[in-house]
């Protein structure tokens, strides 16, 4: 806990704000995201320490321990939803889950980076399939909801580069997927694209339950 200096929050929903309060006020952490998402988020209930709101511009940098720190607009069901685009050291991280789809705005953030952590919630036939009902299976495949397999996969392979060195699929569903099939639509996608991967980029499948491990970014 001593190493962390700060909290990025990317929007109100409960499976990213449930520690919140538990980290601000046992921690005295300081915690960053938009006016509006503070707005979504401050409600009686949640006594989040004063200290710990900073408040973030959107598409304005602002530092964090030696990082250069950029929040970008995503289109999500919540009042607001953002990204992160950190720098350092002449490295870009583009953080993007909680997206229906990749609009103007966030495209050049994701493109730009050296690790990517995209979403890859669903796949699109176990959703179809599955026993979700109908509003919450329509919630999660529209423009504001989550990026299937199938669309994760499709703009990586279109927009792959040599400078993107690692991508982390994350935000998997615990009902509407699971690793192994995320991989074979990532793989089976950029065959049909002839796109080979041939150990310059490293695939990371990130767990639902467990901490993801270091990741080195070599020059
Ligand atoms: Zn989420
Ligand atoms: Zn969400």
């Amino acid at each position: 806990m001593q190493t962390i200096m700060g909290v990025l929050i990317t929007h109100n929903h409960i499976d990213h704000i449930r520690g919140l309060e538990l980290l601000t006020r046992k921690n005295a952490l300081p915690a960053f995201t938009t006016r509006k998402i503070w707005k979504s988020i401050l409600t009686p209930k949640k006594k989040i320490p004063t200290d710990s709101v900073r408040e973030i511009p959107l598409m304005k940098k602002f530092n964090l321990a030696g990082f250069d720190i950029e929040a970008f607009p995503v289109c999500h069901d919540a009042p607001e939803t953002i990204g992160f685009h950190i720098c350092a050291g002449g490295k870009k991280i583009t953080i993007a889950t909680d997206l229906g789809h990749i609009c103007e705005t966030a495209a050049p953030y994701i493109k730009a980076a050296n690790l990517l952590v995209i979403e890859s919630n669903y796949d699109e036939q176990m959703l179809a399939n599955g026993n979700y009902p109908y509003f919450l299976k329509a919630r999660i495949r529209s423009d504001h909801g989550h990026l299937g397999n199938h669309q994760t996969s499709a703009f990586l392979a279109e927009n792959i580069s040599e400078d993107l060195s690692i991508i982390c699929l994350a935000h998997l569903s615990k009902n509407n997927n699971n690793p192994g099939i995320v991989l074979q639509t990532l793989e089976r996608t950029f065959s049909e694209k002839g796109i080979i991967l041939n150990g310059k980029q490293r695939i990371s499948i990130l767990n639902r339950n467990t901490p993801t491990e270091m990741i080195l970014l070599a020059d």
